[in-house]
């Protein structure tokens, strides 16, 4: 039982009855929650080795998340995907989990899932397939324990593996994201694809994307996937599929596996037009764009002692002005927006 299980229907012609649209008619949908900007790993593209995290008074309580998230679905968000940071290391996740799934056992809320380093995912899986999770995201860019341990600076693979191993016996549907490098793991590609197939797993490739300051100049492990694309296409047939997610991700079916591969492109395809999503990180604030400065403060709000009305109207106005597209251009060797994806939320 949560403060919020017994909170009114909405009133009709209230703030939450007309859908939330934004400036270019696109209607919001769909919310990626950051829970922390806390990790177990250091992924070389992501974070800093030396990262300093927020003090834990900046980040929201359990209990702010779920008045926020609670507001979207008023406001008719129909799908929460969980982030971070790495969600499964937030103390009391499952508490938020198995709150926020009221929304789905009332059918205000048609999904509920999460993204994963998948570290924790042994000890997790059968809890969130009770709490009425069905797909997961892992990511993993690479089978290879010794570079795993590189690109996560320490990692293990064999945790994620069993994560991965783990979500498939509780009957989680698991889709594995791997960011394409082009030095580390340009040539490993085809295996992860047929190692994800042959588990009966969905996998999506990721373009990297300029996030936030990093040691590394990334530029150089920038991999077009149009290139990958055009080798996958010299020794598998790639069929065209029409699954879309309102996302980035354009998804073909591999003849030769079986399987289904998605393919996210931020920097060499516009898929602004199509846009149903909007970030909050774990401080409360909320970007409409992943590629832009915008900004609107939630969390000033709810500590200001908001009603719900007030909040509503609070996420109203920053769905609102949510840019018409972003501006990514690895070209010019500077992060687009300066802050870091495990603050914002993949
Ligand atoms: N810790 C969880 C995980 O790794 O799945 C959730 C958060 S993580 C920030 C979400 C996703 O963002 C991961 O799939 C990660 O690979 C991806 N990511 C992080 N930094 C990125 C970057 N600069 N470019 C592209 N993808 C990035
Ligand atoms: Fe952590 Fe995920 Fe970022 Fe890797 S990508 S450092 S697992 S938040």
């Amino acid at each position: 039982m949560t403060p919020y299980d017994d909170m009114a229907p909405p009133a009709k012609g209230s703030a939450s009855t007309t859908p939330l649209v934004d400036g270019f008619g696109r209607t919001v949908t769909y919310l990626r929650l950051s829970v922390t900007d806390r990790c177990d790993l250091r992924c070389v593209y992501c974070m800093a080795e030396h990262m300093t995290f927020l003090p834990k008074a900046e980040v929201l309580s359990l209990e702010e998340l779920d008045r926020i998230a609670t507001a979207f679905i008023g406001l008719g968000t129909r799908k929460i995907r969980l982030t971070g940071g790495e969600p499964l290391v937030r103390k009391g996740m499952m508490d938020l989990i198995r709150s926020l799934s009221r929304h789905l056992r009332s059918g205000a809320l048609d999904e509920l899932t999460l993204t994963t380093n998948g570290t924790r995912l042994a000890e997790f899986a059968p809890q969130l397939a009770a709490a009425g999770i069905r797909r997961v995201n892992v990511s993993l860019d690479t089978l290879k324990p010794d570079l795993f341990r590189t690109l996560t600076r320490g990692g293990q693979v064999a945790k994620v593996l069993e994560g991965v191993a783990a979500a498939k016996a509780a009957g989680l549907a698991v889709k594995i994201n791997t960011v394409a490098l082009k030095q580390d793991n340009a040539a490993e590609i085809p295996d992860l694809i047929r190692w994800a197939h042959g588990e009966g797993h969905d996998l999506t490739l990721i373009e990297t994307m300029p996030m936030g300051e990093i040691e590394a100049d990334r530029t150089d492990q920038y991999l077009s996937l149009g290139e990958v694309r055009r080798e996958l296409e010299s020794f598998w047939t790639l069929d065209e599929i029409a699954h879309r997610t309102g996302g980035p991700a354009r998804y073909v079916r591999i003849a030769e596996t079986g399987g289904r591969l998605g393919l996210i492109t931020p920097l060499s395809h516009n898929f602004c037009e199509s846009c149903n999503r909007v970030r909050l990180t774990c401080t409360g604030t909320l970007h409409t764009c992943l590629g832009q400065e915008d900004a609107t403060d939630l969390r000033a709000v709810l500590r200001a002692g908001a009603t719900d009305a007030e909040l509503m109207a609070a996420i109203r106005g920053g769905v609102d002005a949510k840019p018409k597209g972003h501006d990514f251009e690895i070209a010019r060797r500077q992060p687009a927006v300066a802050r870091h994806m495990s603050t914002t939320g993949g």
